[in-house]
Formats: structure tokens, sequence, C-alpha cells
């Protein structure tokens, strides 16, 4: 194993050797959890105190690592911000929740969330390197008690064996990187010997708080299980570090095709421009801006909020203005179990028969012309038609612009437009008299 090149230590560190520096175990029994640990490396704020020494705070870790990317004369530093809690974690804020995508009411069974038609979200785990303080699943993740057991995974893998409309399984956590690897690697042989699994995903901020977790030997193993897929979690260009770049190009090289999603945190990566060069700096470590995400209503995390047209002021400053490569899917997960909802800056200005009128990302409002003759594909004839898998309940707008379905009706929609017994009214004319008028009655 070539040692990889080291670029910053916090001085507290200066003495390790690099053998322990650069051993994953070492980074995770190393971890910094009380304010006692942490002043070794910075000075803490009051309110940084504070929260460390509340009882009931989500968990806190960092690997040496990580606290070493942080300024420590910087109290606003974006690293910092995302790992050292704060008092205003303990504040309160309007539609606040616990599990605000409702995942555990998508769990047929503990620890699968079965939202979409076709993918499963996989929780294999419920710690992590280091703790974000926006964790939006922070109701478990870092409890030890509420890790999954033996028999939690072999219910998921039943229920995924008999759930054939099942193509993409994603394994999230917690982070799935943190698993002993003889655990990893039986987690997936057990996933690819279901034949309808053609994908399977990772979630792991691991490259990120613990690059040295990417040994070459962990490429080998997961190489074994092709396709893969893997996206990181990188939020500010500080965090882009000689370390993670080289562990991204073991990645890339072993055939795993890396994403990133970020979340859109105040203070940390609220900025048009700051984003510009996040995804630009991405793009040249091979990974593919994936997902921007609006934060979500979880308690804890009501400081790093930011309205949504922040990030639609995001967009508009990167679609048009950088590869389009470099270029997220700003997400509004939806509270409530609504998933996942793209929200984008409008591009389209205006419609009229065969045109449509359109501005780029410069501000130029031009045309373009609709074909005036166009004889749509014969879905009778068509063979994708004819196998398109049925998606009870889920087909959605699609369902209706296919002419399945007429429309779709909010709950409650029939009780509330039926109040005065207008569908029997309907059937039955002859029995219909308007209202209170004239006769005074009210029938
Ligand atoms: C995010 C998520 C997925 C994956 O969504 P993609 O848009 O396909 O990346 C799947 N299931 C759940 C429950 C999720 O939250």
């Amino acid at each position: 194993m070539p040692t990889p090149i080291i670029s910053k230590r916090a001085p507290i560190y200066a003495d390790v050797p690099d053998e322990k520096w650069n051993d994953w175990r070492w980074q995770l029994s190393h971890r910094l959890n009380s304010a006692e640990d942490i002043e070794k490396v910075l000075s803490l704020t009051e309110s940084e105190r504070r929260a460390l020494q509340k009882q009931d705070l989500f968990r806190v870790d960092v690997t040496p690592y990580y606290i070493s990317l942080i300024d420590p004369n910087d109290p606003n530093d974006p690293v910092r911000k995302q790992i050292i809690p704060v008092s205003e974690e303990m504040d309160a804020f309007t539609s606040m929740m616990e599990d605000s995508l409702a995942e555990d009411r998508h769990s047929p069974v503990p620890g699968l969330v079965h939202r979409y038609p076709d993918r499963v979200l996989m929780l294999v785990t419920t710690q992590c390197a280091s703790y974000c303080r926006y964790c939006t699943r922070s109701r478990i993740v870092g409890d030890p008690g509420q890790t999954f057991n033996r028999q939690d995974f072999e219910m998921q893998i039943e229920y995924l064996k008999r759930t054939p409309q099942v193509r993409d399984v994603l394994l999230s956590g917690g982070d799935p990187l943190v698993l002993a690897p003889k655990i990893l690697e039986e987690l997936l042989t057990r996933l690819r010997e279901i034949p309808h699994i053609e994908i399977v995903r990772i979630g792991s901020r691991v490259p990120v708080f613990m690059p040295m977790r990417i040994t070459q030997e962990l490429c080998d193993m997961l190489a074994k299980f092709h396709p893969l897929w893997l996206n990181i979690h990188v939020n500010h260009p500080n965090e882009i570090s000689t370390e993670l770049a080289e562990a991204c190009d073991r990645m890339s090289r072993a055939g795993i095709p890396l994403g990133n999603q970020s979340v859109l945190l105040a203070g940390v990566n609220d900025c048009v421009h700051l984003q510009r060069e996040l995804v630009q700096k991405l793009t040249r470590i091979r990974v593919r801006p994936y997902y921007l995400y609006q934060c979500d209503l979880v308690e804890g995390a009501g400081h790093f909020r930011t309205p949504v047209a922040k990030g639609i002021e995001i967009i508009e400053g990167l679609r048009g203005h950088t590869s389009g490569y470099a270029v997220p899917q700003f997400i509004v997960d939806a509270p409530g179990g609504g998933g996942k909802i793209p929200v984008m800056p409008n591009y389209m200005l205006s419609m009229s028969d065969h045109k449509m009128i359109v501005r780029n990302y410069e501000g130029y409002v031009t045309t373009y012309e609709e074909p005036t003759e166009y004889q749509s594909h014969d879905p009778k004839t068509c063979k994708f038609c004819q196998n398109k898998r049925p998606e009870p309940g889920q087909t959605g707008l699609t369902g209706l612009l296919d002419g399945e379905q007429m429309f779709i009706k909010p709950h409650g929609f029939d009780e509330l437009h039926n109040r005065d017994g207008v569908q029997h009214r309907l059937k039955d004319e002859s029995k219909w008299k308007p209202l209170g008028i004239g006769s005074g009655e009210t029938d």
C-alpha cells in the first residue's frame, strides 16, 4: 500500500506515525467526542461548549483527519460548522419533525425504506465515521442500541427476494463503509444472489471523513459486485483534500461511478460562487454532482436552513455558466414522505400552438417552433409499451398522460364535493331542486 501524501494535520497529531494516521481503524478509535478532546484542537466558543455539555445531544464524533481540515482560528469555518455542535441545535422551529421524510412509515421491515416503485433504501448500520450536525436520520443514527441486527438483515433480504419490482438497492445508514469488511462483503454477496437486483448503490461519507478507509483492498472487493455505484457527500471545497482526491481516484479506477450529494447549509455553502468552485473541483476528481438537497425539517438543523430560493439562485448560477456535468439537481425532499422533488429556475416563458418561448442562462429570449405535423408512435405496436411494468398507485402524471386515468384526486375530494348529495342529484335530475331559491325550501 503506497502511503498517501499527508496534506494537513492538526498540531496535536504531528508525532503520530504515518502508518497509524493512514490506518482507518486508528482514525476510528481516536475520534474526538468531548469538549475536553476537541479543545486540544480548537478553542471552543461559548455556544459550542454549552452544546457539548448537553446530555441528550445528538452524537458527536470526529475523526482526527476531518477535524484537521478545520482552520482553528476561524469560528465560522465551514468544516467546523458541519461537525461541532452549537447550542442552536437545541432550538425548535415551526414544522420541525423527528422523521421528516416519513421513512418509518415506508418501512415494510426494519431498516428497509420502500418509497419508490423500483428501488429501495436499505439502512445497514446506524454508525458513521463522524456525525453531521444536520443529519436527516438523527432519530436513529449514532445510537448503537438502534443498530440493525442479523435478524433484521435476514428480513430485509427476504423482503427483497419476494419483491421482484426492486431493481436498485441503495445502501445507506449510518454509513455502510464503516461496517467490518467481512460483513460488508457478505451483505453485497447476498444482494447479488437476488437475480432481479440489477444495481447496488452505496451512499457514504467515509471518503470525506476518513479517506484512508478507501484502500485498494476495499476497492478490489467492491469491484466484484459490479454494477456498483457510489455517492459521496461533499459540501465545501475545503473538504476536497489530496487524500479525498486519491481515494476517489482508486474508486474510479475500480470502475465505480462516483456522484456527490450535498446539502445546502446556511453559513457553510449558501453561496453561488462557492458552489461553482465546489462542483468544478468535484468534476476534476471525477465525481459527478448528483443532488443538492434543501435542508430537511429535522430536529437540530434549524440554524442550517436557508430559503428554497437560495437553491434556485445557485442553480441559476450554475446551469449554462459551467459544464452541464457539474450541475446537480436541486431537490426538496418533501416532508411527510412525498419524496424527492426537483425544483429549478423557469426557462420556459410561454407557449402557443406550435410555439414555445424560452430564455437561456444569459436572459436571451427566443422561440422554438414545434412541428406542425407530428405522428406520435403507436403504443399498440411498440414493444417497450407492451413490456411496461405496472406501478400500482404510483403511475402519477404519466398515467394521466397516457390516458390510463383521467384525474388524480386528493384525499377527501369525493366526500368534500358530495356534501349536498351531488352524485344522487346527477343520477336523478328530477329530484333536484334549487337550494332555498324562491320557495324557501332547503331540501
Ligand atoms: C433518495 C431515496 C432513494 C433514491 O432516490 P434516487 O432519486 O433514485 O437517487 C430511494 N429510496 C428512498 C427512500 C430515498 O430516500
